[in-house]
């Protein structure tokens, strides 16, 4: 590290910091580096991508959401561990070694220089790192609002420990404990004592009255059926906040447990079921983590926040841009990706959007008028795919006009989306000229104002031009009376309901899916909907698109805007139910945020005619069909129905055919 030397009283965040360092220590990978360096060159630090909203209720759903969009500032403080989990993730990484303390303040600092909120100190185990407690306190004294640590809460069995930890400034110990027993903690954590040292680590923390205490437990194979008791222990210990961590196929879980430790979610369900209550009682919060959303029906408001995708794929940043840029899978493709919990956004998801920038063959883009190009390459990458439509959002129809014009998809279809309140009569009267190319083809209104402004004479609207509404729960409502409107138009209205990045988004402005139903019925079409959602068929929502923004200078897909644009625009999900439904190969499901807002119970199989299926089964039912059915397959088809949405889904649909519940 270089730069003015500090004083132990004395803060300076203007230090400079030496980056290479930071990488020769481990603290940074090169990809990460060069991005700092961008970043500090330009004087501009990067920020988390997450935009912020803030909403007025305090629910737990809000909390949580809340808790999500604090900026982390994750630090590796050891390479080494007092206990020995036959899950861990980390065992390849760790030398027995300590980072070096001044390598680590310079780190914590940037983290401050970054914007970051929450310090949080992990190894390996942080709290045997010599300077532990120094850390906790040079983290306070450079500003973090709240100190975390996760720990197996063996080191705070020492009182005096637990106590210079609470007073250096910690705010927060997420304690890994994984049984409620010592046969099981000790026999997960391949430590004798383990249990006994980590319980009392946690009672000393707890009454230092100053420590937030928590547990992460790693859901496997020989403690999910003891899950529901693992949380009423802690419980009765006074812990309020449980992670639940789905076992995932990376480290010494999969290389060398793999069949100790895997399972088969269906097995689960009755447990997991059971625990999940528990999130119903006033002031406890359970979080899940990397469980598939499938087997929290149910339990909806349990599913992950879409936005810990992003930490996700920072964590193995380097890798994901390799294959972005470069075309270089990940190391970790192979096997272990039909395991992964990242299967949807990675290989479902990242790998086509990648064949198809390459190949050029996106069907659909989309720009903004005013985007500014990151460099020549992007531009002519953008040009090059075949699309057959064409998104151009603008602040004016002159704008949208003006750029529609600078793209190279001459026979493209051109949906253009305006400003609230702009003035849309000079596209309109384009669409009207005689022999002029026709500009455009479809409309997309946002608001309710604007929908009123182009549709009071429904007979002006050039009979070439699509309306597509973007539905709120008001346009959906005034929509609904609108039958004249709907009449003079016919297939020519288009009511879509739009992704929302946020849970509060979705439950502040969506219609219900009652009132989507009214609009079916009225006979408007419907876009982005489920047709069982409906009760009729709908339009597809756009899957598979490019959006010029989430290009770099090379013309590559940027990671962070690729990840961010899959939250919003891609996580959809299906009901296990789903594999019963004949429109299931068509159909992609809802996205993640209505669902976690409406719930599972709104997906309706539909059989061959599109009616709902009466004798469709119930989410357990088919839960224990599929643990019936896979304990007839081979022990490798066991282990690839494990945990996975596709595969489930399409499991339920093999078993559908001609045996329908
Ligand atoms: S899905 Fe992606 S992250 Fe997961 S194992 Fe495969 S390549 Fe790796
Ligand atoms: S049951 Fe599932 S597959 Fe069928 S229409 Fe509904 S969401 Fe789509």
């Amino acid at each position: 590290m270089t730069g003015k030397p500090m004083q132990s009283n004395e803060l300076d965040l203007d230090i400079t910091i030496d980056i290479d360092q930071l990488v020769r220590d481990g603290l940074l990978n090169r990809d990460e580096a060069q991005a700092l360096v961008a970043a500090q060159a330009a004087d501009q630090l990067r920020q988390e991508a997450l935009p912020t909203s803030s909403g007025d209720s305090v629910d737990k759903d809000e909390v949580k959401e809340s808790a999500t969009k604090h900026k982390r500032h994750w630090v590796r403080v050891t390479r080494l561990c007092n206990q020995r989990c036959t899950f861990c993730l980390d065992s390849m990484n760790q030398d027995g070694t300590y980072v070096d303390v001044d390598s680590l303040k310079a780190y914590i600092l940037l983290g401050r220089k970054l914007g970051r909120e929450r310090l949080i100190l992990s190894g390996g185990e942080a709290s045997v790192h010599p300077a532990y407690i120094e850390l906790i306190r040079y983290g306070k004294q450079v500003g973090y609002e709240w100190v975390q640590t996760i720990t197996n809460g063996m080191m705070f069995s020492y009182k005096r420990f637990a106590q210079a930890a609470a007073d250096a400034g910690l705010d927060e110990a997420t304690v890994s404990m994984h049984g409620h027993t010592s046969q099981l903690q000790d026999k997960l954590t391949g430590t004798p004592g383990a249990f006994v040292t980590g319980v009392k680590g946690m009672q000393n923390l707890q009454a230092t009255g100053k420590v937030v205490v928590n547990i992460d437990v790693v859901i496997n194979k020989q403690n999910y059926r003891f899950l529901p008791d693992i949380i009423e222990y802690y419980y009765n210990m006074g812990i309020r906040e449980f992670d639940l961590l789905h076992i995932i196929p990376f480290g010494r879980g999969f290389d060398e447990h793999r069949h100790s430790l895997f399972f088969d979610l269906n097995d689960a369900v009755p447990y997991f079921r059971k625990a999940f209550e528990w999130s119903k009682r006033e002031g406890v919060y359970l979080w899940t983590n990397r469980l598939p959303v499938t087997y929290l029906e149910g339990f909806e408001r349990l599913i992950q926040d879409p936005h810990k995708l992003m930490s996700e794929f920072d964590g193995g940043r380097h890798n994901f841009e390799s294959y972005l840029k470069r075309g270089i899978k990940p190391d970790c493709h192979g096997e272990r990706c039909d395991f992964c919990f990242l299967d949807g956004p990675c290989r479902q998801t990242m790998f086509p959007y990648r064949e198809h920038l390459e190949q050029g063959t996106f069907a659909e883009v989309a720009i903004d008028s005013q985007h500014v190009w990151q460099g020549p390459q992007a531009k002519a990458v953008f040009d090059r795919q075949a699309a057959s439509e064409v998104v151009v959002t603008a602040r004016t129809a002159q704008e949208a006009l003006a750029c529609a014009a600078t793209l190279g998809h001459d026979t493209a279809s051109r949906t253009v989306a305006l400003d609230p309140g702009a003035d849309f009569e000079p596209l309109l009267r384009q669409c009207l000229e005689p022999g002029a190319t026709q500009p455009i083809q479809r409309l997309q209104i946002r608001t309710l104002g604007d929908a009123q402004r182009l549709l009071q004479r429904p007979e002006a609207v050039p009979a070439t031009l699509v309306v597509e509404l973007a539905l709120d729960a008001q346009i959906a409502s005034w929509l609904i009376t609108q039958s004249q409107i709907i009449q003079a138009l016919g297939d020519r209205l288009v009511a879509a309901l739009p992704n929302h990045e946020y849970l509060s988004e979705s439950r502040d402005i969506d219609p219900t899916p009652a009132q989507l139903r009214q609009l079916a019925e009225a006979g408007v079409r419907l876009k982005n909907v489920p047709p069982c959602v409906a009760g009729a068929p709908t339009e597809a929502g756009r899957l598979l698109w490019l959006d010029a923004k989430m290009l770099d200078g090379s013309g590559a897909l940027d990671l962070d805007r690729y990840v961010h644009h899959y939250v919003k625009h891609a996580y959809y999900a299906k009901s296990i139910r789903c594999g019963l439904c004949s429109a299931a190969d068509q159909c992609q499901g809802i996205h993640i945020n209505y669902l976690r807002n409406h719930g599972f119970a709104i997906m309706h199989p539909l059989d061959d005619q599109g009616q709902a299926l009466t004798d469709g089964a119930s989410f357990e039912q088919l839960a224990d069909r599929l643990k019936a059915a896979n304990a007839a397959r081979s022990k490798r088809e066991q282990q690839k129905v494990v945990g996975l949405h596709k595969p489930v889904v399409r499991a339920v649909a093999d078993l559908a055919i001609g045996d329908r519940p």
